[in-house]
């Protein structure tokens, strides 16, 4: 996917993703909102520096890297919380949204993996494409966030819930 469909998948899903932690529509909502909207697009855009240097789609397009980002504010407190979610939705942007995967498991294996549901990053469908998978990953984030609790056996919930707690 192109930028213009990274920096789209990253606003509309810091708007979803207010509405979906915050469902009240008020201020608080809009606080969650203007809170993840900046990590998330400038996470969005980063592993696409990997045009700049490296080997594109492998060198920042990996899971290594996404769990850098994810134990970043862990280890290292109030600081970059939210960045790796803009990372994880770009990746999920690319391998189920255009044509050619990432390089999931770069430096150890240079296979890109992807998905039969992409379009090249210059249809005219792609724009179509980024906001189906920006629905689809709401719907994932509400699942997770609301229904998935309630199955899980208490102890894991209050684990889940300390570490949401500790990244939000
Ligand atoms: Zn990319």
């Amino acid at each position: 996917m192109n930028k213009r469909g990274h920096v789209l998948n990253a606003v509309l899903l810091s708007i979803g993703l207010g509405y979906v932690l915050d469902p009240s529509g008020d201020v608080s909502t809009f606080a969650t909102i203007a809170e993840v909207f900046l990590p998330v697009v400038l996470g969005a855009l980063f592993p696409d520096v990997d045009t700049a240097f490296g080997r594109h789609r492998k060198t920042l397009h990996n899971l290594p890297v996404l769990l850098v980002f994810v134990a970043h504010p862990i280890y290292h407190g109030g600081n970059l919380q939210w960045v790796w979610l803009g990372v994880l939705t770009h990746y999920v942007l690319d391998m189920f949204g255009s044509r050619r995967g990432i390089a999931l498991f770069y430096p150890f294996w240079d296979e890109e993996f992807g998905f039969p549901s992409g379009v090249t990053t210059s249809s005219e469908y792609a724009e179509v494409v980024t906001v189906v998978i920006t629905a689809l990953e709401l719907a994932g984030v509400a699942v997770l966030v609301y229904v998935l609790p309630q199955y899980l056996p208490p102890g894991i919930t209050r684990l889940l819930a300390e570490n949401t707690a500790l990244i939000a």
